[in-house]
């Protein structure tokens, strides 16, 4: 039994008691796959992805996949002080008597949590250092550049899991009991799969028909407090729009749709089975959506009072019969990307928005309810000039003209690999903090939050 002493914060995210999990028979599975965020249950139970792969594992009948987050420093504390090892929230199984433990890697400030996990697991660190226990897999966005931390991994899935794990563990389960290094050298056959140091190399594996592969509709549903408690419908995976910064522009493609047939299928089910009241219609570019204003239309007819929210908005892609449809059905704000108001530099990046249309569609917003409205931008391209910074001043000024409840969240350019500017330098600190200390003169009256550029410099 797992008992917690009062001072443990939000003791739910521990106890694995949510409606929806998965209950297999641990005995009767002859794969048992420990799925891992490497951050807290609130964010780990928000994010789709995760869903995704452990409803596909547990539908493998031989498999049961189980979740494991980390834990906040004070439960941190507590597991250190009593000797517990890290476990599964769905039989508390420790990390070390799973046969595979796989990690989500999203973010990549999230890295250093992954080495603790394992440390709290009882997995040896280093993967030179493991000759027996679980194999360490790592997944997602970040494993397109695995070199800096692939000493942590036995293998990498590139690419979509979805495609390339299932073919994994079918293999993986002839093996169970053979040496270690002949496990990994089979494994290594997988199409997509990696293995740090082998001469093979790999290749990136993706769906090439979204429509043909699963999407989540049991999702286990939070006990505890999480960042997002809603349904998530993945309407399209990918973007074609061609950014030059944007790592996911390059990383999901190609542009992928589902159907409009499909959506409804899932939603139907998606939204009986877990009861939410709250569904984010989850896509790079969601504006750009063709079934869009389709699929607005039957959540308006057939789910009223049901909540939509849209994540960020490519300018220009909503058109006014969305914005009309959204009006009735959603009670969150807007989000558009504009990354800067300078047309000039806009252009450098490829980003192409139409920012004086948007400035004209104010009045069409505001007509349907829309008064909050969020700017992301970004600063520190190495040529950006002053003049491209007091541009985004004017361009904010028009919305509070226009009587927009205007917030402004500030990200730091960073050179992803993959993308068309990976090789550029990164702006030097001092330097980032005069540009934004100029945007915000320029945007005085607006709600401004910037993340700390150390962050970034991490990443
Ligand atoms: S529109 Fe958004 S998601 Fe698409 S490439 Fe540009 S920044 Fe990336």
């Amino acid at each position: 039994m797992l008992v917690l002493p009062y001072e443990i914060e939000r003791p739910a995210r521990y106890i694995g008691k949510e409606p929806l999990r998965v209950r297999k028979d641990p005995e009767r599975a002859r794969v048992r796959f420990a799925l891992c965020y490497p951050d807290l249950y609130d964010v780990g139970m928000s994010y789709y992805g995760f869903f995704l792969l452990y409803e596909i594992l547990n539908n493998m009948e031989f498999v049961f996949c189980e979740r494991v987050f980390a834990p906040w420093h004070d439960m941190e504390t507590h597991m250190r002080k009593r000797g517990i090892e890290l476990f599964t929230l769905e039989t508390r199984t420790p990390l070390r008597m799973m046969h595979m433990v796989g990690f989500s890697l999203t973010y990549e400030l999230n890295l250093t949590n992954v080495i603790n996990m394992l440390r709290l697991g009882s997995i040896p660190m280093k993967r030179e250092e493991r000759t027996w226990g679980p194999f360490v897999i790592g997944g997602g966005p970040l494993c397109m550049n695995p070199k800096p931390f692939e000493q942590f991994f036995d293998l990498f899935v590139l690419g979509e899991a979805e495609e390339v794990l299932p073919k994994m563990l079918q293999l993986f389960k002839e093996l169970i009991g053979e040496r270690r290094d002949r496990v990994i050298a089979e494994l290594a056959k997988v199409e997509g799969v990696y293995v740090p140091g082998c001469a093979k190399g790999a290749k990136r594996v993706y769906v090439r028909d979204l429509n043909l592969v699963a999407h989540s509709v049991r999702p286990p549903i939070p006990i505890a407090q999480s960042i997002h408690n809603r349904l998530n419908l993945e309407v399209s995976r990918g973007c074609a729009n061609g950014c030059r910064f944007c790592l996911a522009g390059f990383v999901y493609r190609p542009y992928r749709e589902r159907s409009i047939e499909s959506l409804k299928v899932i939603l139907d089910q998606a939204l009986r089975n877990t009861g939410y009241e709250e569904i984010s219609l989850l896509s790079l570019s969601v504006g750009d959506f063709t079934g869009l204003e389709q699929l607005l239309s039957y959540l308006g007819c057939n789910y009223r009072g049901l909540s939509v929210s849209l994540p960020s908005v490519r300018v220009g892609s909503l058109k006014e019969g969305g914005i009309a449809f959204l009006g009735q059905i959603s009670r969150t704000g807007l989000t558009f990307a504009i990354e800067s108001g300078s047309e000039r530099l806009r252009r450098r990046l490829n980003k192409r928005v139409d920012l004086d249309g948007l400035i004209r569609s104010l009045p069409v917003l505001k007509r349907y309810g829309w008064r909050k409205i969020k700017l992301y931008l970004m600063l520190g391209f190495p040529w950006e000039e002053e003049e491209d910074i007091k541009e985004t001043g004017r361009i904010v000024s028009s919305f509070r003209k226009a009587g927009i409840d205007l917030s402004l969240s500030v990200s730091t350019f960073v050179p992803k690999p993959h993308t068309p500017l990976q090789w550029l330098r990164m702006e030097e600190k001092d330097r980032f903090l005069e540009k934004l200390a100029l945007l915000k003169e320029c945007t005085r009256g607006s709600k401004i939050k910037s993340a700390p550029f150390e962050k970034a410099l991490i990443e």
